[in-house]
């Protein structure tokens, strides 16, 4: 698999760059994380020694060993998935270099209290739900003419010591071609900058936005991403 890992690789930087110009960005200022839920160890060290340095996983009991097995402290590994109230404590003391999905203000209860317990500052994402799909996670953000109802919730967030929300990622709902995904991760990007505008501006000043992933990654990059969470096009299909 190492050639066309490699391969994979270039051309998913390649996709980056060249969203990332048509959009008149700077390509640095996009992290790739890698997605690696379902694949062992190995595969990211393979990664690793390509040159990837980031690192997503959906399930607290897949990353966990795989974190400690892979023992790599020049990696940074990103919670993706949906954290249950109940693996809050292992999630905050796993050493996730930053946590995407926190979805409520319970979760980020939690994960404050346990950070701390651990004397760790966590850094976050606050999960956005901006296309109004029911089965979808995250703080329901689909109209902006009732944002000004998230305001109180995301102060009590921002309050909290064992946590730090640096920017907000969300999920496109399945689209039929790529580009149809743009309005959604507009919406997000206003979403932060309505956000910006009427809180404090905390560490890193809500910089961060992830959004985009195999099939939408280049609407996501067009839209302002600064995290692209890539699966599929770097190692193949999942199992
Ligand atoms: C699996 C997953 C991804 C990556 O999906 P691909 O389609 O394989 O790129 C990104 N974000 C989240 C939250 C995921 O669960």
């Amino acid at each position: 698999m190492g050639r066309t890992l490699s391969e994979n690789i270039s051309k998913v930087k390649g996709r980056i760059a060249e969203a990332a110009q048509r959009a008149g960005r700077d390509p640095a200022e996009i992290t790739l994380v890698a997605v690696t839920k379902t694949h062992p160890a190995e595969v990211v060290r393979a990664a690793a020694a390509l040159g990837l340095t980031d690192f997503g996983e959906n399930r607290i009991e897949e990353a966990a060993p795989k974190m400690l097995s892979v023992a790599d402290p020049a990696l940074c590994w990103h919670m993706i998935g949906h954290v249950q109230s109940r693996k809050a404590r292992d999630v905050a003391i796993a050493g996730f270099g930053i946590v995407h999905s926190v979805d409520s203000l319970k979760l980020a209860e939690r994960l404050s209290r346990f950070a701390e317990e651990a004397r760790r500052v966590q850094p976050v994402l606050l999960e956005c739900n901006v296309s109004g799909d029911d089965a979808k996670a995250g703080f329901a953000a689909h109209n902006p003419a009732s944002w000004d109802k998230l305001l109180p919730e995301i102060e009590k967030i921002l309050a909290l010591p064992g946590i730090r929300a640096q920017g907000l990622m969300t999920m496109a709902p399945i689209v039929p071609a790529p580009g149809a995904a743009r309005p959604y991760f507009a919406r997000l990007r206003e979403l932060r900058d309505y956000l910006r505008a009427r809180l404090p501006p905390g560490e890193g000043d809500w910089r961060v936005l992830s959004m985009g992933m195999t099939d939408d990654f280049e609407a996501g990059v067009a839209e302002g991403a600064t995290m692209v969470r890539i699966g599929r096009a770097i190692f193949g299909e999942r199992a």
